[in-house]
C-alpha cells in the first residue's frame, strides 16, 4: 500500500531504473531490460556464498581446503549486469535514492538472515572514506531494507569499527592480495564488547568479491567473543 509520502515523492522525483534511469512504474528497481540481467542465486555454499549449479550442501572446494571464519555467507543475487552499475551509482555518483530501489531485492534475504542473529551490523568504513563519501551506503541499504519488514531489526554500527584504510578491494589482483589488504582491517569498539560476547553477529555488505572483507570483520568479532558471524550481501561476485 502506497503511502501518501511516496506518492507525493513519486509526482516530485518519477521512479526511474536504477541503472539507466528510464522512467519506470514505482515500486520496481529496474526498468523491464535492466531487470533482465539480474540473476538470483539460487543455490551455493552454505559457507562462503559462491554460487552452485545445483543444489548441493557440501562446502566448495575453496572452503574445504581453508575454511573461513564466517558461519555462513549468503546473497540473494550475482554481482554484475545492471545490479552492479546500480550499486556504482549509489557509492560513487551519490545516487542515494537507489538504497531505498533496491531495498525489496534485499529485504527477504535479510528477514530471513535476521531471524537467527542477536546483532545486525553493516560493515563499517573508515573514518577517512566515510567523510570522502559521505555516507555508508551499506548502512542505507540495509536501513532501508529494515523500514520494509513487519518487525525491524535492531542494528548495530558502533560496535564494529574500520581501523585500516584499506584500498578498494575491487583494485586489488588476487585473492592474496585481498586477504592481505584486509588483515587486521576492523576491530570492536573496546567500550562495546559486552554488545558482541555471546551473541550471533550477522555481518552486512553491499557486495562480497571473495568474502575476505568479511572475514576479517569476522575475525575481529570472534576475537571479542561473538558466538558465531554469519553475513548476507545483496550481491556476490563468482570468482
Ligand atoms: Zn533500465
Ligand atoms: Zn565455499
Amino acid at each position: 500500500m502506497p503511502t501518501l509520502t511516496n506518492l507525493f515523492l513519486d509526482v516530485l522525483y518519477p521512479p526511474s531504473c536504477c541503472s539507466c534511469d528510464a522512467e519506470i512504474p514505482s515500486g520496481s528497481p529496474f526498468c523491464s531490460v535492466c531487470a533482465l540481467s539480474l540473476y538470483a542465486i539460487e543455490y551455493c555454499c552454505k559457507q562462503c556464498g559462491i554460487p552452485y549449479e545445483q543444489e548441493s550442501f557440501a562446502p566448495c572446494r575453496r572452503c574445504l581446503k581453508e575454511p573461513p571464519l564466517m558461519a555462513s555467507l549468503m546473497a540473494p543475487f550475482l554481482f554484475g549486469g545492471e545490479l552492479a552499475n546500480a550499486i556504482r551509482h549509489l557509492k560513487y555518483r551519490r545516487r542515494l535514492d537507489v538504497a531505498r530501489s533496491l531495498a525489496p531485492l534485499f529485504a527477504p534475504s535479510l528477514q530471513q538472515a535476521a531471524h537467527d542473529a542477536d546483532v545486525i551490523i553493516p560493515i563499517p568504513l573508515h573514518k577517512k572514506r566515510r567523510v570522502t563519501r559521505g555516507f555508508n551506503q551499506t548502512a542505507l541499504l540495509l536501513k532501508a531494507a529494515c523500514r520494509l519488514l513487519d518487525t525491524p531489526p535492531k542494528t548495530d554500527k558502533l560496535s564494529l569499527r574500520r581501523v585500516k584504510n584499506t584500498i578498494p578491494q575491487t583494485q586489488t589482483q588476487t585473492r592474496t592480495m585481498r586477504n592481505q589488504n584486509m588483515n587486521q582491517a576492523f576491530a570492536v569498539h573496546p567500550h562495546r564488547t559486552d554488545y558482541i560476547k555471546n551473541n550471533v553477529i550477522l555481518l552486512i555488505d553491499d557486495i562480497a568479491t571473495t568474502g575476505a572483507t568479511m572475514n576479517a570483520a569476522a575475525q575481529a568479532l570472534l576475537n571479542a567473543g561473538a558466538s558465531a558471524v554469519h553475513g548476507l550481501c545483496l550481491a556476490r561476485s563468482d570468482g
